[in-house]
């Protein structure tokens, strides 16, 4: 058995000892169904938060009012929630109200997919109220309940069906899917944190290009954080999404096939940290560069000229390889990485040049740097001295 289920069945076993009830439930059963990897493990109780704190000697509070604790054992977390049922969606964000409730199938029926709503006990005995097992087989997403009322109830699930659509090749329902068209204008109000978090796991699942193609199909599109409103035709389906090897890289082909015009304002409309944003916008200087100078190729740095290349080639039929090497034997003759490397500093040009210091400094090591980039001027201590003697005179 899975190490992970064998702890958790620990973790059952000591709720159940205390006469509560206790299942695994949601992605872990999903995922156990499918074959597939387990990542974490959750568990649905009868039992309080309070009661499951007093059964364990380690919890931590992550969300008592929502009923959830995180037991730890054997150095994992495991995330323990009281069956619950939910109110309306009032703010769009979370339920207004939840409320305790004594079964399973209960706190099954508020969950979003017929294949998340599925529970297990500690023996692998499948609970299956909405026919979830059968779903999988046939690789269908289907809403618990009518899809018209849970896609208007929480509109994120809109986003969560194209997410689990692209990681596990599934097909939407047709009546899922014609709610789903109806209600996309609601996903203008949910946050668009939320919204990044299902959109960054379907950019890397296994059939990307199918589901952002029914995602445009289903008009969705014009409600992302950045509206899109034109794509390259037939490029999202026939783009090799498989062979990109980075979040950065993702993003960048994004952009590039949904024609975005302000690629910065899209980046930070949805929300991306700044470091990735930085990233994605050198990739794609990289990927609209013909000739490359050392100079250029210092500035950008290799990894990110070989990720724009390598969208490039894959956008233009181009091959790879040939001009990788190229990329990387140019990257061979710059003798230096980074400024630092540089073995004068600040304190030293001053001394040489016997000046106050000023913008003059930042100049001369912009200049200096470029000299060195360029092979201009070779690495050695004498012959940056004496170049730096000689700046600011000729
Ligand atoms: P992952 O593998 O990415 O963790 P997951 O299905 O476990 O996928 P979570 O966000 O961790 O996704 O949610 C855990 C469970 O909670 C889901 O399997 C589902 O049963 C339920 N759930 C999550 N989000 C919603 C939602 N918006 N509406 C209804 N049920 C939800
Ligand atoms: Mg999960």
């Amino acid at each position: 058995m899975n190490k992970l289920f064998e702890d958790a069945s620990y973790v059952i076993e000591q709720i159940e000892s205390k006469g509560f009830k206790a299942y695994f439930v949601g992605g872990c059963v999903r995922d156990y169904c499918l074959n597939r990897p387990i990542k974490d493990i959750d568990i649905a109780s009868s039992a309080k938060p309070e009661e499951i704190q007093s059964i364990f000697p380690k919890t931590i509070p992550v969300g008592i009012e929502h009923g959830t604790v995180i037991v730890r054992y054997n150095q994992v977390s495991y995330e323990v929630t009281t069956f619950r049922k939910e109110d309306k969606y009032e703010d769009f964000r979370r339920p207004s109200k939840v409320w305790f409730v004594t079964k399973l199938e209960e706190d099954l029926s508020r969950r979003d997919f017929t294949f998340n709503a599925m529970a297990m006990d500690k023996n692998f005995q499948l609970i299956d109220p909405f026919n979830g097992r059968d779903d999988l087989k046939k690789l269908q997403i289907r809403t618990v309940g009518k899809p018209d009322h849970r896609f208007s109830e929480d509109p994120l699930r809109i986003m969560r069906a194209f997410r689990f659509m692209s990681v596990y090749g599934m097909n939407i329902e047709e009546e899922t899917k014609f709610a789903l068209k109806k209600n996309a204008p609601l996903l203008k109000r949910i946050s668009t944190e939320r919204i990044t978090v299902e959109f960054k796991k379907l950019l890397e699942g296994e059939q990307t290009g199918k589901a952002l193609q029914l995602m445009r199909n289903c008009g969705v599109f014009p409600f992302m954080p950045y509206p899109i409103e034109e794509i390259c035709e037939g490029s999202l389906l026939s783009f090799d999404w498989s062979s990109l090897k980075s979040e950065e890289q993702r993003w960048a082909a994004v952009i590039v096939l949904t024609k975005v015009d302000d690629e910065r304002d899209f980046l930070k409309l949805w929300k991306l940290p700044n470091k990735v944003i930085q990233s994605v916008l050198n990739i794609l200087s990289s990927y609209k560069k013909t000739k490359w100078t050392k100079m250029d190729l210092y500035t950008t740095g290799l990894t990110e000229a070989l990720s724009g290349l390598r969208l490039k080639c894959l956008l233009e039929d181009e091959s790879f390889e040939e001009q990788a090497s190229k990329l990387k034997q140019l990257a061979n003759e710059i003798v230096i990485k980074s400024r630092d490397e540089i073995p004068l500093n600040g304190e030293d040009i001053l001394k040489i040049k016997q000046k106050a210091p000023g913008v003059w400094v930042g100049q001369l090591f912009q200049e200096l740097e470029k000299e060195i980039v360029e092979g201009k001027l070779p690495l050695s201590e004498r012959e940056i001295s004496d170049w730096v003697r000689r700046w600011g005179k000729e």
